[in-house]
């Protein structure tokens, strides 16, 4: 043992005192030695230094060892203590191990050899003890830290569950104003568009050219209302669940055919040339007619809107699987990739700010978005920046009703493994720029 310990002796005997001494000495055991005779002196000088060692006679002038191992522990003073026994004291040693000493050693067995021993063994005993203790006490704090922990974690959650719920109400009440609010603002807006209507009608009455264009405006700046009501409510609709297609079998062709003559006036005004390629064997689908006519109506109105000069064209073709693709593009103004998710998050646009160029709710896109995934379809997009946008939609010829709800997540309808909702329809730009863009290079 290279450090030098320090020893004290607790004996009376003078002689036995001597006898460790010199047992210790002869070991070579480098040491400090302190020696007393009774318990209280014991007692005082543990209580003031730390010894590495304490050897310890059973028979003390004023108590026993037991009593003396007894105070020591109460007053959480530790150190390895070897207590001396006298011949025929070895039946006690039970109790005084139990009690806190280290080890004990009969008086008549002691020599350099066996001192020296039981004085190395009782320190790795004590050290290992120490260090199980120390475990056991990080052990004890960390699993305490733990249980503080997870209270605040559940503290954290409860308080975010409720925030969900109070935000989730709010929600709920935003929609039902909206949807309420949309509902009544149909009914005077269809009497504006009603009454001026019959105004402008010849039998109604000669109205001077100033009057019907001013009765004209008051239309046109109706329906034009009357169509943003209708996107509200629908997306509140739309939020809430609660908008059910109507399907049946119509002609497809048809249908683009009347959207296409719908907004052939507004691509006129502003010389953009509109053309259409239908390319289908069998023309007859099974969907909801009056909402398909919207999505292509919103889909042309945003091209119209967005192009300056150039064309419109609106494609459809079979694809395989029974499912049909209808393609509406544009030579405008195009939209940056780092767009493509954002411009379908409802109210979301491009360009945010109050002086923008472009007019609307920004809620077209959700509401196709959601509609689409309602018929189980995917909306893919392509586009580059000054050079156009081309919006692909996917259907499958016969929609399922009953399976797809407007909420319905989008991996709920990802059944294929393939894209399809708002979230992951769009092709990265590199992608994008190779993207045949501009009819007639556009192929169905
Ligand atoms: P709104 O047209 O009412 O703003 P939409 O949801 O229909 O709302 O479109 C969201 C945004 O996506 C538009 O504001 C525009 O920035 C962009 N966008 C949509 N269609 C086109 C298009 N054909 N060309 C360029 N940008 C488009």
């Amino acid at each position: 043992m290279e450090e030098t310990l320090k020893i004290l002796v607790v004996d009376a005997e003078e002689v036995d005192r001597i006898a460790v001494r010199s047992a210790l000495t002869k070991a070579g055991v480098r040491m400090e030695l302190f020696e007393v005779r009774d318990g209280n002196d014991a007692f005082s000088a543990l209580s003031t230094t730390a010894y590495d060692c304490v050897f310890l006679n059973y028979h003390l002038l004023d108590q026993d060892a037991l009593t003396l191992i007894q105070q020591l522990r109460s007053s959480e003073i530790k150190v390895p203590l070897v207590v001396l026994t006298a011949q025929g004291d070895e039946q006690i040693a039970v109790q005084l191990l139990k009690a806190g000493a280290t080890d004990y050693l009969s008086k008549s067995r002691i020599s350099p050899e066996t001192l020296t021993q039981v004085l190395r063994s009782a320190i790795r005993v004590y050290r290992a003890e120490m260090q199980a203790a120390l475990a056991n006490q990080q052990l004890r704090e960390t699993h305490e830290q733990l249980i503080r922990k997870n209270q605040e974690l559940e503290r954290q959650q409860q308080h975010i569950q409720m925030q969900n719920f109070n935000l989730l109400e709010a929600s709920q009440l935003k929609s039902d104003f909206l949807a309420t609010m949309s509902h009544e603002l149909r009914t005077p807006m269809n009497a504006i568009i009603g009454f001026s209507q019959i105004l402008l009608r010849p039998k109604f009455g000669q109205l001077t050219h100033q009057q019907a264009d001013m009765i004209e405006r008051i239309l046109n700046n109706g329906k034009h209302l009357l169509m943003l009501v209708n996107e509200v409510l629908d997306f509140s609709k739309l939020e809430a669940g609660r908008l059910d297609l109507k399907a049946e079998i119509f002609d497809l062709s048809k249908v683009i055919n009347l959207a296409v003559g719908e907004m052939r006036s507004l691509a006129d005004a502003k010389n953009l040339s509109l053309l259409v390629q239908t390319d289908l064997q069998n023309s007859l689908i099974f969907n909801d007619p009056v909402r398909l006519k919207q999505i292509l109506i919103n889909l042309l109105s945003n091209a119209i809107k967005f192009t300056e000069s150039g064309e419109i064209w609106v494609g459809v073709k079979e694809l395989a699987e029974n499912r049909v693709v209808i393609q509406v593009g544009d030579t405008g103004i195009g939209i940056a990739p780092k767009n493509f998710k954002r411009i379908f998050e409802a109210f979301r646009q491009v360009d945010q700010t109050i002086t923008r160029k472009y007019p609307g709710t920004g809620l077209g896109l959700a509401i196709i978005d959601s509609l689409v995934r309602m018929m189980g379809g995917k909306i893919f997009l392509e586009s580059k920046l000054g050079i156009g946008s081309m919006f692909k939609i996917e259907l499958p010829r016969q929609i399922t009703l009953s399976t797809v709800a407007a909420d319905a997540p989008a991996s709920q309808l990802d059944a294929d493994g393939v894209f399809c909702s708002a979230k992951n329809h769009h092709q990265s730009s590199s992608q994008a720029s190779k993207a045949s863009i501009g009819y007639p290079k556009f192929k169905l």
